[in-house]
């Protein structure tokens, strides 16, 4: 198969890694010059720009920070969605808002394109090791036709619904993380200040109904795990700004649909807090380092 792969950042890149390692080529793009160097290292075809790369393709995979990348990217002119075959299946891989995949989906359709919403869930690691979450909304043919791509970069794909649904899943989801996130945070510093050992504490909550994943696979402690951001100065991983972007995306949908989350309204103002203080390209269990959250 021919696929193309705009966005190798953090996640982008790995993902398409593992689509050439599993003998796919591979076109991709980025507006960054190292992570096309890393890209083309590992076998990858570099694109001179993003339409460039949406030439001629079976399969072409958006990577992207948030919902205005993936408008600016995908609708126009000059955009994806003008410039490629209707015959390649486009899958979004992107955090972004449900309303604007859905938007973009029904541009894509007008225009004869099969179009999924895919985002992931299982960080850096899982984009390393292919073993992502995929969430994906939109037609069952159409996912059934992404499938054997989607396995290649992880090891669980959900249909969750039509077109955006694949996003109100992740929305829920990262909601989750990152109020579990400053939750965690918030009890390894109590244990600490108690004088506990937070290897100690962890290792005993893991066994525990404390136990979660930010706990258990993304110690946001340094020293507790090894090969996580936390132990590598907070670099890398998922970032605060996209954390914080996701809590965005949770609230004003909560507001949309009238429901209640203040939970989520007082983690967003936290993420934000720590990202106005200079935080917000390190990864988002740096909040670990947050001293006074009053
Ligand atoms: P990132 O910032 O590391 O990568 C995004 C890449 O997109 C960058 O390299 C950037 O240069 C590129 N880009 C932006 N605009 C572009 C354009 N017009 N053309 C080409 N390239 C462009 O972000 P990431 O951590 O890889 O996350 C990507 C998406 O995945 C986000 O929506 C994020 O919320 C989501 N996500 C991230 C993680 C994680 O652990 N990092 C986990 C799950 C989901």
């Amino acid at each position: 198969m021919k696929i193309g792969f705009i966005g190798l950042g953090n996640m982008g890149l790995p993902m398409a890694l593992n689509l050439i390692k599993a003998g796919h080529s591979v076109i991709g793009f980025d507006l960054v010059q190292s992570q096309l160097d890393a890209f083309a290292s590992a076998g990858g075809k570099v694109a001179a720009s993003a339409t460039a790369a949406a030439k001629e393709l079976d399969v072409l995979i958006t990577m992207l920070p948030a919902s205005k990348h993936v408008e600016g990217l995908c609708l126009g002119d000059a955009g994806l969605l003008a410039n490629a075959d209707p015959k390649t299946l486009l899958i979004d891989c992107s955090t972004i808002s449900p309303k604007v995949a859905q938007a973009v989906a029904n541009v894509a359709k007008e225009k004869g394109f099969a179009m999924i919403d895919a985002p992931v869930s299982g960080g850096t690691a899982g984009a390393q090791a292919g073993t992502l979450t995929f969430m994906v909304g939109g037609d069952a043919q159409a996912v059934e036709c992404a499938r054997p791509v989607l396995e290649k970069m992880g090891k669980n794909i959900f249909h969750a619904g039509a077109n955006g649904a694949g996003q109100t899943v992740k929305v829920c989801n990262n909601m989750l993380l990152g109020i579990q996130m400053l939750g965690t945070c918030e009890v390894l510093r109590l244990g600490i200040a108690n004088g506990l050992d937070p290897k100690v504490l962890s290792d005993i909550m893991s066994k525990s109904s404390g136990r979660n994943w930010a706990l258990e696979l993304y110690n946001p402690c340094p020293g507790v795990m090894e090969n996580v951001p936390a132990s590598k100065g907070y670099a890398g991983g998922f970032g605060v700004d996209l954390m914080l972007k996701d809590m965005g995306l949770a609230t004003e949908n909560a507001q949309a649909l009238e429901t209640s989350v203040p939970l989520a309204q007082l983690a967003q103002q936290l993420y934000e807090a720590h990202s106005k203080a200079g935080n917000g390209q390190l990864d988002f269990s740096s909040v670990f380092k947050m001293k006074d959250t009053r």
